[in-house]
């Protein structure tokens, strides 16, 4: 018995190390992927529900991998975000992001709206305003076209300051989303108090709206209407069928964003995609 416990003692420490190694292994690539510019910002098309042509487009980032190719964020965002290196990151795409489309802003684009994610810990930022500020100038970006995603939990839970940070936002001209709302703990009601633009409705909502499921279906019908009594925009997320999109068309909701309309793409295929839709 007391073999077998000692044996069984050191397999766990074994796992412990693997864990911990395999944890380093990351942060150490993850510094490395910062220096060299491992990154990349992919574009989804939020398109204008009416007519069917692009609205906006979100950047959604990208590790291109040396070895294990391209990387959704699940890979590497958590270990990101527990190191602190995320505000490096998202310093990035934020700058690169303006950068490329200004680029189509200038190549007849010009009204596209370019949404970016925001960390808790970029917010958290001292500097955070100035920072926006500064890669407006730098990049020409119009900041009425910028729009930047915060979560309902960054937004409503240290309330006094990071509603001063939104209403100095707002002085720059950037646009303020609530993303993923309706998975956090705030009530519309609250919202009324924060300078947001934009309610982005969190995609599980919308995927569970099969004629089967009722409840969700009078859900996703209750917030569009209620967004839109408060005068929000509203983004459905997540949008997959024909049957989806019949439905918040018939709700009234703005734009939508979702595989059916296209997947995150690369700067070169997603400026493709927006072309030919302006075409027909
Ligand atoms: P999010 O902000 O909610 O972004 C939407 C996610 O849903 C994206 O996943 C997108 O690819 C996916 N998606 C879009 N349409 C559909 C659809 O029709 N069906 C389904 N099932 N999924 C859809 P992605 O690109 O893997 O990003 C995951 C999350 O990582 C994002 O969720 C966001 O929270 C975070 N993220 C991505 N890029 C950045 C970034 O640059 N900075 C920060 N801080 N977070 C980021
Ligand atoms: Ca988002
Ligand atoms: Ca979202
Ligand atoms: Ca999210």
């Amino acid at each position: 018995a007391k073999e077998e416990g000692r044996g069984q003692f050191r397999e766990y420490t074994t796992a412990m190390d693997e864990e911990t190694r395999g944890r380093l292994q990351l942060e150490r690539e993850l510094r490395i992927a910062i220096q060299k510019q491992e990154f990349e910002v992919y574009y989804q098309l939020q398109v204008n529900v009416e007519n069917n042509k692009p609205y906006g487009i979100e950047a959604l980032v990208r590790w291109n991998h040396p070895k294990k190719g391209i990387l959704s964020p699940h890979a590497f965002l958590p270990a990101a975000e527990e190191t602190g290196l995320i505000v490096k990151i998202d310093d990035w795409v934020l700058r690169t992001a303006c950068l490329q489309t200004k680029k189509w802003h200038d190549e007849g684009f010009g009204d596209l709206v370019i949404s970016v994610n925001i960390s808790k810990k970029q917010f958290d930022r001292a500097d955070f305003v100035e920072r926006v500020k500064q890669i407006i100038e730098e990049t020409g970006i119009n900041p009425h076209l910028l729009s930047l995603e915060i979560t309902e939990n960054m937004a409503i839970t240290q309330i006094q300051e990071a509603v001063e940070k939104l209403i100095q936002l707002k002085k720059i001209g950037v646009q303020l989303s609530l993303d993923d709302f309706g998975t956090g703990y705030s009530s519309l009601s609250q919202l009324k108090n924060i300078p947001i633009d934009t309610l982005k409705i969190d995609k599980s909502f919308i995927q569970d709206t099969n004629s089967q499921n009722q409840e969700n279906l009078a859900l996703v019908k209750l917030i569009i209407a209620m967004a839109k009594s408060l005068n929000f925009s509203v983004i459905c997320e997540g949008v997959e069928t024909e049957e989806q999109l019949h439905l918040i068309q018939t709700e009234g909701c703005h734009h939508a964003q979702g595989y059916l309309f296209s997947k995150p793409l690369n700067y070169e295929k997603c400026g493709s995609i927006m072309q030919s839709m302006n075409e027909n």
